[in-house]
């Protein structure tokens, strides 16, 4: 069989473990098996042992399954039910709730909320210190509010100049797009005040580039570095191209998500959210870069390496959401 195209062809694709293995295998070591503890040319030569799934270094002679040193490391839940996770994950425009991931494969509740919080960590892209925009490249940036009663959401604006910086429970979230390369960057912020806005610009933003921003005052002085121009918001959207509506469209999505899909969701965990909007959005179909839920999942797969989210990080409390035997090292 292909490689899978819709969620069932994964689904039954991904139902043998030996192919589940492969396919991890295949995407978080590019140039075959490594040793977790061994480095250098010691780690390269593990040989795998069929039977039990798993391979044998022959350096330290210890034995490693393809999950150790990834999300899905000490997990006892396979993986049939973790790839098709993923696949759901990637692929629903809106997110998908714990109660979904529960019934349609069949684990507790409770074990698909922590699944998904490890598949959002996976879908945390590194920005490896790139910044965004460059000389003639138009960059937007805005922030929104989170949290609160829905029916308060459209007063964030106003909200934010009569706090000059606070925001009576809600969560701050700042966000960047760039407008060539069509990628969103967003982050929570502590406040709105301008050192703290105007600090993210620097660091996300090159020197030089075309920065849009609405008229909030913490915007002000960017000129000395940027091409700043100022969309004012009461009087009408779209000035040409000087506009946010791209952070807009943004935010909209990942409200949808928060607000339809996920219900609930504490500040505390409200990063990964963004993560996983962020990981949609900025590898969505566009013509000229076409991307199908295929090449989304096994982007996803590549990143599953070098992370690890326990339930005690997750929830302040020990023991893990499953109740089985964690798997062995
Ligand atoms: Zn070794």
């Amino acid at each position: 069989m292909d490689s899978p195209k819709t969620l069932q062809q994964a689904i039954q694709y991904f139902s043998d473990e030996q192919v589940c293995i492969e396919a991890v295998a295949a995407m978080r070591w590019m140039d075959g098996a490594r040793c977790p503890i061994c480095v250098g040319d010691d780690a390269k030569n593990p040989y795998y042992l069929k039977t039990q799934k798993r391979w044998k270094c022959r350096s330290c002679r210890r034995q490693f399954s393809v999950k150790v040193g990834t999300i899905f490391e000490d997990s006892p839940i396979p993986l049939q039910k973790w790839l098709p996770a993923l696949w759901l994950l990637i692929s629903c425009k809106n997110g998908v709730s714990s109660w979904e991931i529960h019934r349609s494969l069949g684990v507790s509740q409770k074990t698909a909320w922590f699944m998904l919080h490890r598949l959002r960590l996976a879908l945390k892209g590194s920005s490896m210190g790139m910044k965004l925009g460059g000389p003639d490249t138009e960059v937007e940036t805005d922030e929104t509010f989170i949290g609160g009663r829905k029916k308060n959401m459209h007063a964030d604006k106003k909200l934010r100049y009569e706090q000059k910086g606070g925001a009576q429970g809600k969560t701050i979230v700042q966000g960047f797009l760039d407008r060539d390369l069509r990628q969103v960057r967003a982050k929570i912020v502590p406040n709105v005040l301008r050192e703290t806005l105007q600090s993210e610009v620097l660091k996300e933003v090159k020197y030089g580039s075309k920065i849009y921003t609405d008229d909030a005052v913490a915007y002000n002085d960017l000129r000395s570095r940027f091409v700043h121009e100022v969309v004012n918001k009461t009087e009408s959207y779209v000035r040409g191209r000087v506009h946010v509506n791209g952070m807009e469209n943004f935010w909209s999505l990942l409200k949808r998500g928060l607000n339809g899909t996920y219900v609930a969701v504490e500040p505390f965990h409200l990063e990964r959210y963004i993560d996983e909007q962020i990981f949609r959005y900025n590898n969505r179909f566009t013509p000229d870069n076409p991307l199908n839920d295929s090449d989304r999942f096994l982007l996803a797969l590549s990143q599953v390496a070098n992370k690890r989210l326990t339930y005690k990080e997750l929830t302040g409390k020990s023991g893990d959401a499953a109740t089985t035997t964690p798997e062995p090292f």
